[in-house]
C-alpha cells in the first residue's frame, strides 16, 4: 500500500468538527504497521487536529490473464480500501491517548 492511496482516502473523510473534507496537504503519515496505518489530519477550515488509525487491506493481485486495461486495473486497486473499517478505528481512537510508541515499541 502506498502512502498517495492512505492520503487520498482520507481526503475522501470529512472534519468532525466543521463537514468539510480534509486537504491531501494536511494529511500527514505518521506510520504504519502491517494494514493498520497512523495518519494526523489538521482540518483546513477549522484548524481541528486529529489522529486517524486505518486498517488498509490490499486485495489479492488481479490474475495475469484479464480483460481490464491497466487503467480499470488502478481503478479496482483503490476500490480494495475498505472505507468502514477506517471509519470504525476513527471512532475508536477519539479516546486515544497519542502515545503512538506503544503501538508501534521500539524500532
Ligand atoms: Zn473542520
Amino acid at each position: 500500500m502506498e502512502e498517495r492511496l492512505i492520503k487520498k482516502l482520507m481526503a475522501s473523510m470529512k472534519c468532525e468538527s466543521c463537514g468539510q473534507h480534509y486537504e491531501v496537504y494536511n494529511i500527514d503519515v505518521i506510520g504504519h504497521r502491517e494494514d493498520m496505518w497512523f495518519l494526523r489530519v489538521l482540518c483546513s477550515v477549522c484548524h481541528t487536529q486529529c489522529l486517524v488509525a486505518a486498517i488498509v487491506k490490499e486485495g489479492e493481485k488481479p490474475s495475469a490473464i484479464t480483460d481490464l486495461t491497466e487503467t480499470e486495473l488502478n481503478e479496482s486497486e483503490d476500490k480494495l480500501i475498505e472505507v468502514d473499517d477506517v471509519l470504525a478505528m476513527h471512532n475508536f481512537l477519539k479516546d486515544f491517548d497519542g502515545d503512538f510508541s506503544r503501538l508501534f515499541g521500539p524500532e
